[in-house]
């Protein structure tokens, strides 16, 4: 197995204020192709720290690529210690200062005299070609390891990656292919859903699998390995239909979609209609499903009804039904959505009120107490929840139970 390490350079990484996001990126890429990422770093501005860590992770991995740190300032310091950690001198490139100058003088401008630091290379390395910032990347190979030197913009070391070290690293990484699929299930939480997983996914040794929760919805995270990437296509694909199956209706997306991209595949399958009537999520089921490009075709009104008179006069809530259930109740939710599929005449229609919180609770309808409404072809009809968290999680947790009531309405 080929192993990589990721070091991102840049005293900003070490604040509060910035995170490296270029090693994510990465280890997605790299592990696309089969090759493990073994540690990542972060070093400042700091050239006997990056020149340590550059030693240490040869020692471990056989290729290190670094990000940053290659700008022409003094406390750009990549070049100089990069080069130190692996022994070699860095050597002026001429047709870098040539290529450099010619650019500034594209934007009118004189290059600066410092850019000229910019057209130093490690000794023995490939130059990556940079068109879209000044400075060049680094690739150098010898016995067996690679030492990958990157820009720190992602829209500068992106396209360097993909188009001059990718193709080198298919080349030489060890022929494993990965194949990756997650699963979103919702209703259910991350122990229940394990429990029913765990004895499925344990038989498939070759793939590595996760669950883990998020916000609303438990993901199952699988990725498999193999000599190709159909193989390793297929495996995962097994494993993601044993799973789906056995968790039912729970699992929405066997690849990765969002609950608000699954209601409008639905909808847009059977070529029906939707509208909205929210209380206390305030529009936000409307602004999920109109996230979707496209959602224009089934997509027709939502109301933000969040005062009683608003239920009353924009979906015909009946008043008596308010005085006597209150409005957050199942009565009130299900005339909020018969109000709203009449009004907006579509196929189906989905309402929302509850207690979002901090405020608001009672003994009898405390805190997250939420009902969701539903009104269709077949009929009307409502759920009541009650949600833990704040305001915030209450709130998105509420317009992923209302989407997740629309689908499972569908899929019936
Ligand atoms: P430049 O020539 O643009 O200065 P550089 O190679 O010196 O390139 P840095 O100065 O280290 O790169 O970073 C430039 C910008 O790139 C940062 O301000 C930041 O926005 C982005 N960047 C750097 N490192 C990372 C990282 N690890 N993750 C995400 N973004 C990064
Ligand atoms: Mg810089």
């Amino acid at each position: 197995m080929t192993t990589a390490e990721i070091i991102a350079i840049g005293s900003e990484l070490l604040t509060p204020f910035k995170t490296d996001t270029n090693s994510l990126w990465l280890t997605e890429k790299l592990n696309d192709i089969g090759i493990e990422v073994m540690l990542k770093t972060i070093v400042g501005d700091d050239g006997g720290r990056l020149e340590e860590t550059v030693r240490d992770a040869f020692k471990r991995s056989d290729i290190v690529i670094t990000t940053g740190g290659l700008g022409p300032t003094s406390d750009d310091i990549t070049r100089e210690f990069t080069a130190k950690a692996i022994g070699r001198a860095l050597v002026y490139h001429d047709e870098i200062e040539t290529l450099l100058r010619e650019r500034f003088r594209g934007w009118g401008r004189e290059m600066p005299e410092i850019n000229k630091r910019q057209a130093y290379v490690i000794d023995g390395a490939e130059v990556l070609p940079n068109p879209h910032g000044s400075a060049v990347g680094m690739l150098f190979e010898d016995s067996g390891k690679m030492l990958v030197v990157l820009p720190g913009p992602p829209r500068e070391n992106q396209p360097m990656f993909e188009h001059h070290v990718l193709p080198r690293l298919k080349a030489t990484a060890s022929e494993v292919y990965s194949a990756r699929r997650v699963l979103k299930v919702s209703g259910m939480g991350e122990s229940a859903v394990d429990e029913i997983a765990a004895p499925i996914y344990s038989r498939y040794s070759d793939i590595a699998t996760s669950i883990l929760f998020n916000k609303s919805e438990v993901e199952i995270h699988l990725a498999a390995r193999s000599e190709t990437a159909e193989a390793a296509a297929i495996r995962a694909a097994e494993l993601a239909d044993e799973l789906a199956a056995a968790l039912g209706k729970a699992v929405f997306s066997t690849d990765g979609e969002s609950m608000e991209m699954v209601v409008g595949r639905l909808l847009t399958e059977r070529g029906e209609t939707v509208s909205t009537a929210e209380s206390c999520t305030g529009g936000l089921v409307a602004r999920r499903l109109t996230e979707v490009p496209g959602s224009s075709r089934y997509f027709v009104e939502g109301a933000v009804t969040y005062a009683n008179e608003a239920k009353i006069r924009t979906l015909g809530v009946p008043a008596e039904v308010i005085g006597t259930h209150g409005a957050v109740s199942a009565e009130c939710a299900e005339a909020m959505a018969a109000g709203m599929r009449e009004r907006a005449r579509t196929d189906h229609a989905v309402s929302i009120t509850g207690v979002a919180g901090p405020d608001g609770g009672s003994e009898e309808k405390p805190v997250g107490t939420v009902f969701i409404g539903y009104s269709g072809p077949a009929g009307t009809r409502s759920i009541g929840l009650k949600l833990p968290g704040d305001r915030y999680l209450i709130r998105w947790r509420t317009s992923q139970a209302a989407l997740d009531y629309l689908r499972r309405q569908m899929i019936k």
